[in-house]
C-alpha cells in the first residue's frame, strides 16, 4: 500500500478520492491538488497501469501540473486529474463512465473532469448523463469540441513572443520553423505559420500527414530523427514529450523552442538550464500550450469560440513576463514560469482576507 498521505504532503495535495464500483468494474482515482483559485479542472486518463502505486503517482503528478497550467493561463481554476485503471481499447462501457460520473457528481463541483489520453468526447457524454461537472463536450451538444485549433493558435502567439524577445522582430515572416508532429495541433500550427510567410520543415511518422503538409504549405519534409539537426530559427515539438534530452540538446541548431507537446524537457533541472547556456530561448510547455485548457474552461461559462481565441492571445504577454523574469533573475525559463504561476496563486489566496458578509442570493458570485 503506497503511503498516500506522505505522497500528498510532498506536493501539497488537498484531496484524493479512490472510487470503486463493483457493478461497472470501475477503479479510479481522482486527485484534487489545489483549489485556491477555483474548482480543480483536469482530464480523466484511462490507462492499464502496472500497479496501483503507479496510478497514484501519475494522478498526483498530473493534477499538480494542472494547478500550474490553470494559474499561468489566468483562469479561475485549480488543478485536478482523474485516472481510470483499465484498458481503453477493451475496457470501456457506458456503465463504467456513468459510474465515474456519479463519483464526480459526489464531489459537488470541487473537481471538473474532461477527456484525456485514453478517453474521448463520447466517453464524456456518458459522464455528462450523471454530472454537469464535465467539460470538453462536442460542439453538437453545445460544448467546445476539439481544442486543438485553439492550442495551435496559442503556440503561434507564444512563438511570436519568443521571436520578439530573441530578435526584437514583431513578425514571423521569413523565419524557418521545424515542426515535429502534424497531428491535431501541429497541422493547425503549420497553417498559421504558413499564412505568415514562414518556411516550414516538417516531420511525422504518418506519411499521409506529411503529404498533406507538403502540398498545402509547401513544407520541406525530413525523416523523424533529422528534425533535431535541422538548421531552423525555431523548433516546435508537437508530437512527443522528452524530446529535449542529452542526445538532442547537442544537435539542436535553433535559437527558440516553442511547441505544443507536454513535458518537453526530459529532466527539467538538467535540460532547462542547459538550453539557456546554449543560448536557446525555451517557451515553457505548459504556458505556451494552455490554449486547449482555456478553450474547455470557456465551456463552463457558455462556450464562445471567439472569446476562447481572444483569451488565448494572453499567452503572448504571459510568455513575455516569463522571459523578462528569467532574464532579470538569471534563471531558466521553466523556473520563471513556475514562479509566475505561484505568484498568482499566492496573491489570489490573500483575496480571502477581504471579509464578505453572507452572500445575497441574487449576487453575481452565487450565480457562478
Ligand atoms: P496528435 O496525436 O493528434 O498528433 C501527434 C502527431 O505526432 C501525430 O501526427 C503522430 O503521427 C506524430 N508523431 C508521433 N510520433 C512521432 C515521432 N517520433 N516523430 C514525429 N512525429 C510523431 O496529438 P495533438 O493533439 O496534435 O497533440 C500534440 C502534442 O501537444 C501532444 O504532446 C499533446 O499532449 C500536446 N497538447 C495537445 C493539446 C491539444 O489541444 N490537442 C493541448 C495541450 C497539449
Amino acid at each position: 500500500m503506497p503511503a498516500v498521505f506522505e505522497a500528498m504532503e510532498k506536493r501539497s495535495h488537498e484531496e484524493v478520492v479512490f472510487c470503486h464500483d463493483e457493478n461497472s468494474g470501475l477503479k479510479a482515482i481522482i486527485a484534487i491538488h489545489d483549489t485556491t483559485i477555483g474548482p480543480a479542472l483536469g482530464g480523466c486518463r484511462m490507462y492499464p497501469y502496472s500497479s496501483e502505486a503507479d496510478a497514484l503517482r501519475d494522478v498526483l503528478r498530473l493534477s499538480r501540473g494542472m494547478t500550474y497550467k490553470a494559474s499561468i493561463a489566468n483562469l479561475n481554476l485549480g488543478g485536478g486529474k482523474a485516472v481510470i485503471l483499465g484498458n481503453s481499447k477493451t475496457g470501456k462501457s457506458e456503465l463504467l463512465f456513468r459510474s465515474f460520473g456519479r463519483f464526480v457528481e459526489g464531489l459537488s463541483g470541487r473537481y471538473i473532469t474532461a477527456e484525456d489520453v485514453g478517453t474521448s468526447v463520447k466517453d464524456m457524454e456518458w459522464v455528462r448523463m450523471e454530472t454537469g461537472y464535465v467539460t470538453g463536450i462536442s460542439r453538437a451538444l453545445g460544448g467546445s469540441g476539439d481544442p486543438s485549433p485553439v492550442t495551435a493558435y496559442g503556440v503561434y502567439v507564444g512563438m511570436k513572443a519568443a521571436v520578439k524577445k530573441a530578435t526584437g522582430k514583431d513578425s514571423l515572416s521569413g523565419l524557418k520553423v521545424a515542426v515535429q508532429g502534424l497531428g491535431h495541433v501541429g497541422y493547425h500550427l503549420c497553417k498559421n505559420l504558413a499564412e505568415d510567410g514562414v518556411t516550414l520543415v516538417v516531420t511525422d511518422v504518418d506519411k499521409d500527414a506529411l503529404k498533406r503538409a507538403s502540398s498545402e504549405f509547401n513544407a520541406q519534409v525530413v525523416a523523424p530523427d533529422e528534425i533535431y539537426d535541422t538548421d531552423a530559427d525555431v523548433y516546435a515539438p508537437c508530437a512527443l514529450g522528452a524530446t529535449i534530452n542529452d542526445d538532442t540538446l547537442n544537435r539542436l541548431k535553433c535559437h527558440i523552442i516553442a511547441g505544443a507537446a507536454n513535458n518537453q524537457l526530459e529532466t527539467e533541472s538538467a535540460h532547462g538550464p542547459r538550453l539557456a547556456e546554449k543560448g536557446i530561448l525555451y517557451a515553457p510547455d505548459y504556458a505556451i500550450n494552455g490554449g486547449g485548457l482555456i478553450n474547455v474552461a470557456n465551456e463552463l461559462e457558455g462556450y464562445n469560440r471567439d472569446r476562447a481565441f481572444k483569451q488565448t492571445e494572453g499567452i503572448y504577454d504571459t510568455l513575455m513576463r516569463i522571459f523578462t523574469l528569467a532574464e532579470d533573475e538569471n534563471i531558466a525559463t521553466y523556473i520563471a514560469a513556475n514562479r509566475v504561476a505561484e505568484q498568482r496563486m499566492e496573491a489570489l489566496s490573500r483575496l480571502k482576507n477581504i471579509y464578505l458578509p453572507r452572500q445575497n442570493p441574487m449576487s453575481k458570485r452565487d450565480h457562478k
